[in-house]
C-alpha cells in the first residue's frame, strides 16, 4: 500500500495514484492524504528537520512520490530567511523576517511544486506536460521539463512580462499566447492536457501532487526560526502556497513536533482581489473577479473565473488559522519594491511586495503586536519583471 493517496475534499472519495485533477465522483477539489502514523514511525519530524540541510528532497517521505521515482531536481528549496531591519515604516516590528523564495533556481517559489510535479509526471510515465501561467509557473515548468527531458507547452495570457517569456523559450518550452486573462489560459491548458494526454502542471489547486511541494516552506521556516511564527504573510493568486504552508505546520502539529499553528495572511493587489473582497464582505464563498484586471502585479492577478472554489478553499484556510486577507494598491507596491531594494538589498517581483506592504497595513491597523514574529514570503525575484515601473 502507498503511503499517500488523492482524496476528494468534498465527498471523501479516494483516488488511485495517477494523473487526476478533480474528484471523478463529484468534481470536488483533491488533497493528498498521507498515512502519517506509518511515516512518523519511520521518520520522526525531529530527524527530518535536523537532517534537512539545504535540500527540499530530504523531506521526501512527506511528498507524494513513489519510492522508485527519481527526483527531478535543480536544487530548489533551502532558501534564506533574512531579518528585515531597515524598512523605516516597519521599524516598530523588530521580528520581521523575509523568506527569500526569490533565490530558487528559476527565481520563484514555484520551483518547489514544479520539482514535485515533474517527478510525478515521470512516475506516471507521461511524455508531455502543459500548463497555464502568468509567468513564474511557466518558467519553472519549462526548466524542470528540460531537466526531465519532457516536451512542455505553456499557455500564457497577454500580460505576461517579457522576461518570463524569454526564459521559457530559452529552456525550450513551446509558448502559446492566449488572448484574455490567466483564467482563459487555464481553460485552454485543461482542454489540451486531455487532447494530448499531457500532465497539467498549472499551479492553481488543479494538480494535487504539485501543490504538496509548497509544504516544504513550513518545515524550513521551523528549522530556521526554531519556533512557530505568529503570522505568515503570503501573496496569493488562487492561494495554494498559503494552504501548503499551513498544511506543513498542521503536519508538524499532528506529529506532536510543535504545539501551535501560525496565522495565515493572504495578500492580493487591489486591481484583482477576489479573495480579499470575499474576506472583507464576510462571505464564505469567493466569487470570480468580474472587473477588468487592473494591476501590474501579474504574478497574482488571477480572477478565478470558472474556478472560484479554489479561492474559497484558500479563504477557508485563512479563516481557520485566525488570519486575514487584504489587498494593496499598485502605487504602494512600487514604493515598497524600492524600499526593499534600497534598504534591504532585496530585489522582489512586484507581486511579492504585497506581503511587505501588507505588514505595514497590519501594523498601522493594530492587528500586529510589536513582539509578534512575522514572516513575509518574497515569492519571486525582481529580475522577473524589471520592465514593470
Ligand atoms: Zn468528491
Amino acid at each position: 500500500m502507498n503511503m499517500f493517496e488523492p482524496v476528494c475534499r468534498s465527498c471523501g472519495t479516494v483516488h488511485p495514484v495517477e494523473a487526476v485533477y478533480a474528484c471523478r465522483k463529484c468534481g470536488g477539489s483533491l488533497d493528498i492524504r498521507y498515512d502519517y502514523e506509518r511515516i512518523f514511525a519511520d521518520y520522526p519530524f525531529a530527524e527530518l528537520i535536523s537532517s534537512s540541510g539545504w535540500d527540499m528532497w530530504n523531506y521526501r517521505p512527506l511528498l507524494p512520490i513513489l519510492p522508485e521515482a527519481q527526483a527531478i531536481t535543480l536544487g530548489e528549496g533551502g532558501t534564506p530567511l533574512l531579518r528585515s531591519r531597515n524598512i523605516q515604516d516597519l521599524a516598530g516590528l523588530p521580528r520581521l523576517y523575509l523568506k527569500l523564495e526569490s533565490v530558487n533556481p528559476t527565481l520563484a517559489f514555484k520551483d518547489r511544486p514544479l520539482s514535485v510535479a515533474l517527478t510525478a509526471a515521470m512516475q506516471f510515465g507521461m511524455q508531455e506536460v502543459v500548463c497555464a501561467s502568468t509567468g513564474n509557473t511557466g518558467v519553472a515548468a519549462a526548466a524542470y521539463a528540460a531537466r526531465a527531458g519532457l516536451r512542455c507547452t505553456v499557455y500564457v495570457p497577454a500580460s505576461t512580462p517579457m522576461e518570463k517569456l524569454g526564459a521559457m523559450k530559452e529552456y525550450g518550452a513551446e509558448l502559446q499566447p492566449i488572448a484574455g486573462s490567466f483564467s482563459d489560459a487555464l481553460e485552454t491548458a485543461m482542454e489540451q492536457a486531455v487532447l494530448r494526454n499531457a500532465f497539467n502542471l498549472t499551479s492553481t489547486y488543479l494538480n494535487p501532487y504539485a501543490i504538496e511541494g509548497n509544504k516544504t516552506v513550513a518545515y524550513e521556516l521551523l528549522a530556521q526560526l526554531g519556533r512557530v511564527p505568529d503570522w505568515i504573510v503570503v501573496p496569493i493568486g488562487a492561494g495554494p502556497l498559503l494552504s501548503g504552508i499551513y498544511k506543513g505546520f498542521q503536519e508538524m502539529k499532528r506529529s506532536g513536533f510543535v504545539d501551535r499553528l501560525p496565522r495565515m495572511v493572504g495578500v492580493q493587489a487591489d486591481g484583482c482581489a477576489p479573495i480579499a473582497e470575499a474576506y472583507r464582505s464576510g462571505a464564505k464563498e469567493v466569487l470570480p473577479w468580474r472587473s477588468a484586471v487592473a494591476t501590474a502585479a501579474s504574478g497574482i492577478a488571477d480572477p478565478l473565473i470558472s474556478y472560484p472554489a479554489d479561492g474559497s478553499r484558500t479563504l477557508s484556510v485563512i479563516r481557520e488559522s485566525g488570519g486575514i486577507a487584504l489587498s494593496i494598491p499598485d502605487d504602494r507596491l512600487l514604493h515598497y519594491r524600492k524600499q526593499l531594494a534600497m534598504r534591504e538589498g532585496v530585489l522582489a517581483e512586484l507581486s511579492s511586495v504585497t506581503a511587505v506592504a501588507a505588514v505595514q497595513n497590519m501594523l498601522q491597523d493594530g492587528v500586529l503586536r510589536n513582539e509578534d514574529t512575522v514572516i513575509a514570503i518574497v515569492t519571486g525575484h525582481g529580475f522577473k519583471d524589471m520592465s514593470v515601473q
